[in-house]
């Protein structure tokens, strides 16, 4: 509960600070809100145009934090109260963003709008009212790996060796493809305001953290098709499969599904964020990778796992044909790429808030989908039967 007494990892005391989130009403600003209002004393002026995923932290009014957390709904694009609330909090933490692949190749303006253009106000204000920043960024600044852009028999290609793919803040280069893969607008964007925020650091003496997530996946990620968001949306891999196992379909696999990723749990992600949080002289200056790298599969692998998990959640065999291959042009249209291979090297965020209680993301890939499909079983079986057993419109 919240707490007296709390200390940052020097042993020093910490005071309760108001926190203004933006996108505070996401799936991480969901989770991190929680995180907020169960363990710490601190306040959420909290910013979003949805606040869906939020409600269970906003009423009844009389919840135990009810007078440290404020919903605000605004949309960060056009209006004049965002100011007034990051000059009443003492740390703005920025997740906001258009942030679903199928969107950076079918909305590039809307994505680089989004992920740029919006932002720039948030970080001006910061800089502005000398008030410290934790803006969301993304592992896909890396784009692909070193090792994919050569040629298959190149003697360089080295696969096996770490060097060519671990992903290190510090020293690896962002490798993005050309303008007409528009998949990269989100990663340009985010690379911009990162590079943005960091010479407001170095101009003008911005006090900012940079998150780069790596996969993380946890409850109330995204939506399901049809249910809480559009029929025609798609939400990013974990909703997908999710949607495609509450509905008995086979899981579609982009390209062979051979992209590989490091899925991390989003519960043990937002102790990382709340360890810069409270560790301001530790993490400012930082840009931090966050990730799991010991969960690595390729979506293959994913999509196979999934199906065995939910099988075991919701008692229903799994599908004699569980997962079918789709081209990415089909799946996503025109323009779409993808990241080969993401593992996150750790040595930055270890040194830097790795002393007790260290940071150890412990959640493994079974038991993270375990609980999250136990979760979208629990919440959307039912509706997903009712909204199947509906005559068909014409
Ligand atoms: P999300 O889409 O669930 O949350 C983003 C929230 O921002 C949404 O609630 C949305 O309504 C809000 N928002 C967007 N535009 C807004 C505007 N103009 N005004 C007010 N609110 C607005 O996404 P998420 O997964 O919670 O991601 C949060 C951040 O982390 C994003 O910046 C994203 O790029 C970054 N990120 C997340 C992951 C991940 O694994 N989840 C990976 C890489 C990067
Ligand atoms: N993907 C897939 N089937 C789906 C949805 C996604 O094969 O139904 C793949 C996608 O092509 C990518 C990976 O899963 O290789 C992860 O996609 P996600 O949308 O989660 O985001 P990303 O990790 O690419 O940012």
């Amino acid at each position: 509960m919240a707490t007296a007494n709390r200390v940052d990892l020097d042993g020093k005391p910490m005071k309760p600070i108001t926190i203004c989130m933006i996108g505070a009403g996401g799936f991480i600003g969901s989770h991190l809100c929680e995180k907020l209002m169960s363990e710490t004393p601190h306040k959420v002026l909290a910013v979003d145009v949805y606040n869906d995923k939020i409600k269970h932290l906003l009423e009844p009014s009389n919840l135990p934090w009810a007078d440290r957390i404020q919903f605000h709904r605004i949309n960060i694009k056009h209006d004049s109260r965002l100011e007034g609330l990051i000059k009443m909090a003492d740390l703005t933490i920025n997740l906001a963003a258009i942030c679903t692949p199928a969107d950076y190749n079918t909305r590039p303006l809307d994505t680089i709008y989004s992920n740029f253009i919006d932002a720039l106000p948030v970080v001006k204000y910061c800089s502005e009212n000398n008030k410290r920043l934790i803006h969301f960024s993304t592992c896909e600044v890396y784009g692909k790996t070193i090792g994919s852009f050569l040629p298959k028999d190149s003697p360089l290609r080295r696969v096996d060796d770490p060097a060519y793919y671990v992903l290190k803040e510090d020293t690896s280069p962002c490798i993005f493809g050309p303008i007409e893969k528009q998949r990269w607008s989100y990663a340009c964007a985010k690379q911009l305001i990162e590079r943005l925020i960091y010479a407001e650091g170095a101009e003008n003496g911005l006090e900012f953290t940079i998150v780069r997530p790596f996969n993380w996946i946890g409850p109330r990620m995204d939506f399901i098709p049809g249910i809480d968001g559009p029929s025609e949306g798609v939400p990013r891999v974990l909703a997908c499969f999710s949607n495609n196992l509450l509905r008995g379909e086979p899981l579609k696999l982009v390209d062979g599904g051979q992209s590989q990723r490091t899925f991390v749990y989003i519960k043990d992600a937002i102790e990382a964020v709340l360890l810069m949080i409270e560790n301001p002289a530790r993490a400012n200056g930082h840009i931090f990778n966050v990730g799991n790298p010991n969960n690595e599969v390729t979506v293959r692998q994913l999509a196979e796992m999934m199906t065995q998990v939910y099988s075991k959640v919701s008692g229903e065999s799994p599908l004699e044909t569980p997962t079918i291959d789709v081209s990415s042009k089909e799946f996503y249209g025109e323009g779409y790429d993808d990241s080969d291979k993401r593992i996150p090297d750790m040595t930055i965020i270890n040194k830097q808030l790795g002393r007790f209680p260290r940071w150890n993301p412990k959640t493994s890939l079974w038991d993270l989908l375990e609980s999250t499909l136990t979760y979208q079983h629990r919440t959307y079986a039912e509706a997903i039967k009712k909204s199947m057993s509906k005559p068909a419109t014409t």
